[in-house]
């Protein structure tokens, strides 16, 4: 059998995905990156050959894609993350017209047509339209988990509504709803909210129609408020991967297959 590895090296995390000849995921492996791009890139490669007990030598083609895909040198080929994200998605999700991605420092929306991208838009200059503005908050004023955002959000009834375009502002504008004792869940759903307008705004600047099936990806498809708030916002279903993060290196490993073919 033939064995074929994805390496998605993104802003915050490095993604690994190994498919066989048959398409099928061997494994798959996710870290959070240190400030070496290339050192995460190779960790996140060397555990899922750990846990395979496959080597290098016995991977027969490696695509590398995201932010950082060019800071290793274990690959064949580098690939552009739009790309790589379009296939994935579809491989799992073949009615998938809109993907909707948001990482840990860049937000993206593609819109497919059939099996290609059409249209995307991408936003990598601003936090406050990427998972970066609800990591920042959590932490910085919440003092809460990542992971706990999403369910306490889904007690709101009334979330608050944020006037800040930026994540720091928004930092001293929720401090200042705590101090007037707000509840924290219609704080969080209000940081939802602020962060989906936002995302969904670059698409709609772009003319991007947001067509469904709408699928959401990146880490930030995690937070089931989030998936929630966008759903509400379109008034259209939102569908999630099952890994909503490896969408990107499980393209990358489908091209390596096709490339060595
Ligand atoms: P990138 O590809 O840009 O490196 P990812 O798609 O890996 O980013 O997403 C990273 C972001 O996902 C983190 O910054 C965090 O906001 C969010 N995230 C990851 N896991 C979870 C989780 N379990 N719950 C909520 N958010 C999460």
């Amino acid at each position: 059998m033939k064995y074929y590895a994805g390496i998605d090296i993104g802003s915050t995390t490095s993604k690994v995905v190994i498919l066989d000849g048959h398409k099928n995921i061997v494994d798959f492996s996710i870290v959070r990156n240190s400030y070496d791009l290339s050192k995460s890139g190779n960790t996140v490669f060397e555990n899922s050959l750990n846990r395979t007990g496959l080597s290098k030598n016995g991977i027969s083609y490696i695509i590398s894609t995201g932010y950082g895909r060019r800071t290793i040198k274990l690959q064949d080929a580098a690939e552009p993350e739009v790309i790589c994200h379009a296939k994935g998605t579809v491989h799992l999700i073949p009615t998938c017209r809109t993907i909707i991605d948001i990482g840990g420092q860049d937000s993206k929306i593609i819109e497919l047509d059939e099996r290609r991208v059409k249209n995307f838009q991408m936003n990598d200059k601003c936090s406050a339209g990427t998972g970066r503005y609800l990591d920042a908050l959590a932490k910085n004023v919440l003092g809460i988990e990542l992971e706990q955002l999403g369910e306490l959000s889904l007690k709101s009834k009334d979330p608050i509504k944020l006037s800040s375009q930026c994540t720091i502002f928004a930092e001293s504008e929720i401090i200042s709803f705590l101090s007037h004792s707000e509840p924290v869940e219609n704080v969080i759903a209000g940081m939802h909210l602020s962060l989906a307008r936002r995302v969904i705004q670059m698409g709609v600047t772009a003319n991007i129609p947001f067509n469904k099936d709408i699928v959401l990806s990146g880490g930030v498809a995690k937070n089931r408020g989030m998936v929630e708030t966008i759903s509400k916002l379109l008034k259209q279903e939102i569908i999630t991967p099952g890994e909503p993060q490896i969408t990107g290196a499980l393209g990358a490993a489908l091209i390596a297959i096709e490339r060595e073919l």
